[in-house]
């Protein structure tokens, strides 16, 4: 009876994944779809404290022990979430994903001790112990490279290349890989191969953090999404030990869901995922090193702005990473509303990587209320940049870099950018003349048909909108 009520929870629980991960496909229905996935998930939790029991009826007990991790874990994750600065999700994000992978491996960890005191060997069971080995592998380096990740988006952690580091990663691997095989059949570690379990643990940490530190600038967006998948993966793997169908569902979706995230990123960037592994692209100059200077750049005013924008028949929005920065999203929105009041058309430009997570810049109007039909992606908005009056770049840089057209030699070439030249006036806004994430200089700012607006984008967009409403 209590097996029966534990399955058909789990079933709810897994249709509720599939069902909120749909509805998380559209702004609109996105938040829903996030609260009937975390009701399954809550569901399939307390149904297995409660209901799940083993094959001699005996339940899990340590009821103590699971509601003070649970208890502690919830209030740490609720103050974590709501204490964070919208700009310090991609870091969040990266920090639990990192906790997911080190889940994962812990129960691998338990489950081998498990299974060697109880008395089975390795050669009884080398599909388990495969699937113990992969999950503990994948959740440590997911681990470890999301902690990386996590100290790279947060600026504690630059890029680094060590000599030959490609040889050490390469090396590494097959020492992983050699590690698992010779486990599974016997060959390392006999009848007790604890400790070769253990170096197969701290391979994978070091593997893990060597994997991530090199890859920088415009890569991260593959990193953290290929890091999902595998947290995803290694999931999968405890709900294939456990013969636990609700695990089994969820990784198996955020392990296909990040790997289909990964495959679109590198479309973006239009680069291949070895390309990125071993490339180190924008690696040596990411986080923000200034560059050499690129020539004379005018400025404009905002009154002059202002005037410029209640001209002119449309107008495109380029978001970027400092659009989220000044939080400035909502008065871009009110931007948007005192243009189209007087006749202005507006679209926002959203390029796939511009600012620092997956869909940060949908997320980010979405929560100022921009209806989503404004928002056009980078293939739709391109050829209309040709018959556009002002391009307004908000905060965005990389995104908008021409290098990566022009310039062979730029670590960004080859990924497709927002072809905002095309339009007839170019204002770029930003406090400075400092590069973006990839660290490089930007030949836009140089051009004739762009001017450059300093300041934080709240405080001038509040100017602008006060200007315009002043002479509309
Ligand atoms: P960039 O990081 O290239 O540029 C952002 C610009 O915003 C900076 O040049 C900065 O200039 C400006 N800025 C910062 N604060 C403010 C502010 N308060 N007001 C106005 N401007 C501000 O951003 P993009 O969005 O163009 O590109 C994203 C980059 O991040 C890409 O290289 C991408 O690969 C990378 N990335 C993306 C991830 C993703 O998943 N989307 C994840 C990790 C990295 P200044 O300091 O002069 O103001």
């Amino acid at each position: 009876m209590g097996n029966g009520i534990l399955s058909l929870s789990y079933l709810i629980g897994s249709v509720s994944f599939i069902y909120g991960l749909k509805m998380l496909s559209h702004p609109d229905t996105a938040r829903r779809g996030n609260l009937y996935a975390a009701v399954g998930m809550t569901l399939a939790i307390f149904a297995t404290i409660f209901l799940y029991t083993d094959k001699d009826g005996v339940g899990l007990g340590n009821y103590t022990w699971i509601f003070a991790g649970l208890i502690i874990g919830s209030i740490i994750g609720t103050i974590i979430a709501k204490k964070v600065l919208m700009t310090a999700m991609p870091q969040m994000v990266s920090l639990f994903n990192g906790m997911g992978g080190a889940c994962a491996a812990i129960i691998s960890i338990v489950e081998f001790k498990h299974m060697i005191h109880s008395g089975v060997t390795v050669a009884d069971e080398p599909v388990l112990t495969t699937v113990i080995l992969l999950g503990l592998v994948i959740g440590t380096v997911s681990f470890t490279g999301s902690m990386i990740a996590f100290g790279k988006l947060n600026g504690n952690i630059r890029d680094k290349m060590l000599p030959m580091q490609q040889v050490i990663n390469i090396g590494l691997l097959v020492v992983i890989f050699s590690l698992l095989i010779g486990i599974v059949t016997g060959w390392i570690g006999g009848d007790n191969p604890m400790g070769m379990m253990y170096a197969l643990l701290a391979i994978s940490a070091l593997y893990g953090v060597l994997f991530v530190m090199p890859i920088g600038g415009a890569d991260m967006p593959v990193v953290i999404s290929l890091l999902n998948s595998f947290t995803g993966m290694a999931a999968a793997f405890g709900g294939f030990m456990y013969d636990n169908s609700v695990m089994l569902t969820g990784g198996i979706l955020v392990g296909s869901a990040g790997t289909v995230l990964t495959v679109l990123m590198c479309n973006a960037m239009n680069r291949s995922l070895l390309n990125v592994i071993v490339g180190a692209f924008g690696g040596q100059q990411g986080g923000g090193a200034t560059g050499a200077s690129g020539g004379t750049y005018k400025e404009i005013s905002v009154s002059d702005l202002a005037v410029l924008m209640l001209y002119s028949k449309n107008v495109v929005i380029v978001p970027g990473y400092g659009l989220a920065v000044a939080q400035a999203q909502h008065t871009c929105h009110e931007l948007e509303k005192v243009l189209d009041q007087n006749g202005v058309e507006v679209k926002y430009a959203i390029h796939p990587v511009a600012g620092r997570m997956p869909g940060h810049m949908n997320v980010l109007l979405a929560e100022a209320d921009v209806s989503y039909d404004k928002l056009k992606e980078m293939e739709e908005i391109n050829p209309e940049f040709s018959q556009t009056d002002v391009v307004l770049v908000l905060g965005a840089n990389d995104v908008v870099n021409p290098a990566a057209k022009k310039d062979p030699s730029s670590p960004i070439y080859g990924m497709p950018i927002l072809d905002v030249e095309d339009a007839a006036h170019i204002i770029v806004n930003k406090r400075s003349m400092k590069p973006g994430y990839a660290g490089i200089e930007n030949q836009l700012f140089f051009e004739p048909k762009t001017s450059m607006l300093f300041g934080d984008a709240k405080d001038v967009l509040n100017k602008l909108v006060s200007e315009i409403k002043s002479i509309a």
